[in-house]
Parts: C-alpha cells; sequence; structure tokens
C-alpha cells in the first residue's frame, strides 16, 4: 500500500451512477467484477475496486475504492498483454498493481447483475482491510468477527457475523476507548469451538 495513493477529487466526490467501470479494465471476474480498475473521464486519475461483501439475497456487491498510480496501471497491462500464456506471471503483476494502490478511501455498492452504482460514500474512520487473502475475503460468506487479545494472550471473539465496513467501525471505536489490546479480523466461523484464528 502506498499512503500517499490518493483518489483525484472527481473519483473522491463520485456520485452513485458515475463510476467508469471499463468492462476491458476488470481485473478479476467471478459472476461479476471482483476487482477492476476505474479510470476518471475529466483528468485521468485511476482507482481500484476490490470486492468485500457479496450479499446474495439482495443482489448486491460491496467494494473498497483506493486511489492508484495510473502509471502503475499502464506498465501492469503492457506487462501482462506481453506475459499473457503464464498464470506465475500474471498474479506477480497483479500483486505489483494491488502494491500501488493508496489507502481505502471510499466504499461502494454495486447491483450485481448489472453493475450500476446504488451507493457510494467514504469509508467510516478506522477502515482497513484484514490482513486476509483476496480468496478468504471472497469465502466470508459469514461474515467477519472482531478479534481481540489481551495482555495475558486470551484471545476473546467481540463480535460476529458484521460487514467489513461494520468491522472498521467497531474497530476504530475500540481504539479511540483507549483499549491497548491487539485487535484484528477474521473471517466468522459457524463453528464456534474451534480454536482461535492467529493474525
Ligand atoms: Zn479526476
Amino acid at each position: 500500500m502506498k499512503p500517499d495513493t490518493r483518489l483525484c477529487a472527481h473519483l473522491a466526490a463520485l456520485a452513485p451512477a458515475q463510476l467508469p467501470i471499463d468492462p476491458a479494465d476488470i481485473l478479476d471476474w467471478y459472476d461479476g467484477p471482483i476487482s477492476a480498475v476505474v479510470r476518471c473521464t475529466r483528468c485521468g486519475g485511476a482507482g481500484i475496486l476490490e470486492l468485500i461483501d457479496c450479499d446474495q439475497a439482495a443482489g448486491t456487491r460491496g467494494f473498497t475504492l483506493a486511489g492508484l498510480e495510473p502509471e502503475a496501471f499502464a506498465v501492469y497491462r503492457r506487462n501482462v498483454d506481453r506475459g499473457s500464456c503464464d498464470p506465475a506471471r500474471l498474479a506477480r503483476e497483479t500483486a505489483a498493481l494491488y502494491a500501488c494502490a493508496g489507502p481505502v478511501e471510499r466504499l461502494v455498492t454495486l447491483r450485481a447483475s448489472d453493475g450500476a452504482v446504488l451507493q457510494a460514500g467514504p469509508a467510516p474512520a478506522g477502515f482497513h482491510l484484514p490482513d486476509a487473502t483476496r480468496e478468504q475475503r471472497l469465502s466470508a460468506r459469514d461474515g467477519w468477527s472482531v478479534w481481540r487479545e489481551d495482555d495475558d494472550g486470551n484471545r476473546f471473539e467481540v463480535s460476529r457475523g458484521l460487514s467489513l465496513a461494520d468491522t472498521g467501525q467497531q474497530a476504530g471505536q475500540c481504539e479511540a476507548r483507549g483499549h491497548e489490546q491487539r485487535y484484528w479480523l477474521a473471517p466468522t466461523r459457524r463453528a464456534s469451538h474451534s480454536p482461535p484464528p492467529t493474525r
């Protein structure tokens, strides 16, 4: 993550229904975009959308939106076009692209069927993506749990079944109250008797 990479003023002020996703800029697809690059039509700025929540019943998908250096995407496209037959290389190039994204600034909800923007707003204070891989994020069908470890090394599941946006809010509140324990996020597991996940 590059802390100084920000969305351009236009993408940051994005109103719903103004999200320009070119089908050619979709990086990952599973019944709809999982990650995609969005490009500003006014200044050429770029952002990266990453799926964080799927609501099958409502037919919606939640995404984070972070700034991206436009040059990094140009390099990615060039390298992928050149070495498109090598899946290991594609994974490396994709990881390099994500490393050029800035902090999450917006949360965006899209309709799964046609990609229409239903909601877009600033990410809650304290929001951060968990260290989980994208595969783990996609498989977090029962939502997310906030875990806490106290000074004696005991681990507690503080809450379960939250959306990622809500976990950010909760972790932010915990930190604001001055708790000194460690907090982290993990996909909520149905069997609550299994051992706590490590960070
Ligand atoms: Zn712009």
